[in-house]
């Protein structure tokens, strides 16, 4: 996995896509932690599930359908007060979205196994074939000369690209409004 804020940067770029300008608060933070939940399965690991296993560490959680799950129930559960069926539809994908960047940023990790990204249809696990992001090791402690190099390799392959994706999107705006 990249480190856990990375996936929340990337979701808050995600969710810089989306076309309304104003947004609830709930929708940035539902974007934050459901684009962290899918790594909830590494306390699988502390229970004696091996890793590879469909609910082992980057396995079911990682998956396409689980992360259309949660955007579902997002929709359904926290955005239930919003009256437009199309909006509360769009946060939805939105949410599901900021999910699926989880799986997909950890298939360009340059280590641990692949992703389940099929499960529960499919036991397969995938990367990409080009994988610039070095993985950051379970339980690692980011203050040696590896987690440095995590973040390094995080902040350019990663936080970058979401920055320039945040700054278009208000430029485009900017533009737009004049
Ligand atoms: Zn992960």
């Amino acid at each position: 996995m990249p480190t856990i804020f990375t996936h929340a940067v990337c979701a808050t770029a995600i969710g810089h896509l989306y076309p309304a300008r104003r947004l609830p608060r709930r929708f940035w933070v539902l974007m934050a932690l459901c684009s962290m939940l899918p790594d909830a399965d590494v306390l699988g690991l502390f229970f004696g599930i091996p890793y590879g296993h469909l609910l082992g560490h980057r396995g079911l959680t990682h998956s396409l359908a689980f992360a259309a799950t949660v955007g579902l129930l997002c929709a359904v559960l926290a955005f239930r007060d919003v009256r437009s069926r199309v909006n509360r539809a769009a946060l939805g994908c939105f949410i599901a979205a900021a999910t699926a960047s989880h799986p997909l940023l950890d298939a360009l990790t340059d280590g641990g196994l692949g992703v389940a990204l099929f499960a529960p249809f499919s036991a397969g696990r995938y990367f990409f074939p080009w994988r610039p992001i070095e993985v950051s090791p379970i339980g690692a402690d980011f203050f040696g000369a590896r987690g440095a190099a995590v973040l390094a390799s995080e902040f350019d392959w990663v936080w970058l690209p979401s920055g320039a994706l945040v700054l278009a999107v208000w430029v485009y705006r900017f533009v737009r409004s004049r």
